[in-house]
């Protein structure tokens, strides 16, 4: 937690864009309470919370990352992975520092452990004038945890639904109910939500009850968000068949056996050294969630792999081919498969690029 010690130390001074109110805390004593994520934070007057991206001014809690872009791009919707919404249309990205979890494998150490010191600011307006510049059809808040962000996410996803632009959250999914209620209600469509690995595994490895993650799936569900679900298979962590039968099992019951679950591929990084996960480990785990009666499991991080594609669940028919994020053809833009007109569940297929 070196990172967030130096965070810390280099708090923002008050006039800084970065520095904006928080919006979801409460007294606690003589301390206040964050109510963004499940952590739940107390914290003192002058510290910061376990992300470090929020601090108790003076009685008051404010986020120190309000706009502080750590990178931003336009990315296909499948890189999130989202592969049932808006398939093939293109989301402007931005991530921001810091995370809630403490994964030491993370993907994306880059900016999720890093010294939040970005210097880039941006306006919720200028992203979104900038994703229609691009002609982009959605937006994302992604990279690192975008709770952490939801100040701003809020915001920008106002101004997105204003501009026709779709709103979509790549997650661990450990917000608050309070601020998931909040996101629905400025307009978030999609969810990628990452279920890490069973219970053991996520409170070792993350320091977190994947209970909260698992309510706030079906939360998300119910508040109308599409969901989709990311298992990275990880060699030792979360590469147990019982917990992935669990995690599929789970999906199947409380989700729907429509939701799409990606099991996907590992590489080492940050402090984590075990050996890219096998692809055949993939394949058992894409098997395990089709014995559990999931209709579309996806093997992902392997370029080029049979099942990037989407298969209708009654005629066997491809419907979506997919070569990495890079390359999709939607061979059916009706939402039904064109041999059996079997309904494929999700959001946009028939959506046009216009320009
Ligand atoms: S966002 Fe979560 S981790 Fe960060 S201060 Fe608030 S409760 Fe703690």
């Amino acid at each position: 937690m070196k990172f967030f010690a130096r965070l810390r130390k280099q708090s923002p001074p008050e006039e800084s864009p970065f520095v904006r109110p928080a919006l979801l805390y409460e007294p606690a004593g003589s301390k206040i309470r964050c109510l963004t994520c499940e952590r739940r934070c107390v914290i003192a007057p002058g510290e910061t919370g376990w992300c470090g991206t929020r601090q108790n001014r003076n009685g008051q809690l404010v986020t120190l990352t309000y706009g502080m872009a750590s990178m931003v791009s336009a990315n296909p919707i499948e890189k999130k992975p989202l592969y049932h919404f808006y398939p093939g249309s293109k989301a402007l990205t931005i991530g921001s520092y810091s995370c809630n979890f403490a994964c030491p494998w993370c993907q994306n150490y880059t900016s999720s452990k890093q010294l939040a010191v970005g210097e880039v600011f941006y306006a919720p307006e200028d992203f979104i004038a900038e994703a229609r510049e691009q002609y982009c059809q959605g937006v994302s808040i992604s990279f690192n945890e975008p709770t952490l962000s939801l100040e701003w996410s809020l915001e920008a996803f106002c101004l997105a639904h204003q501009a026709g632009l779709y709103n979509t959250f790549v997650t661990n999914g450990y917000m608050t109910e309070a601020a998931l209620y909040r996101l629905a209600q400025a307009g978030l469509d999609a969810m990628n939500v990452d279920v890490k690995g069973g219970p053991k595994a996520v409170r070792a490895f993350c320091d977190a009850d994947v209970e909260v993650v698992w309510r706030n799936l079906r939360l998300a569900q119910g508040l109308g968000i599409w969901i989709e679900v990311t298992t990275l298979v990880i060699p030792t962590v979360s590469d147990d068949p019982g917990d992935l039968s669990l995690i599929a099992g789970r999906i199947s019951r409380e989700l729907g056996n429509h939701v799409p679950w990606h099991v996907t591929r590992y590489f080492p990084a940050y402090e984590f050294d075990e050996p890219p996960t096998p692809v055949l480990t993939l394949e058992q785990a894409r098997s395990i969630g089709q014995e559990m009666d999931l209709q579309y499991v996806y093997v992902g991080n392997v370029p080029g792999h049979r099942a990037e594609n989407t298969f209708c669940p009654n005629c066997g028919k491809m419907l979506l081919q997919r070569w990495g994020a890079e390359r999709v053809e939607n061979l059916s833009q009706t939402g039904k498969c064109p041999a059996c007109s079997t309904p494929i569940p999700g959001v946009g297929w028939d959506w046009k690029e216009s320009r």
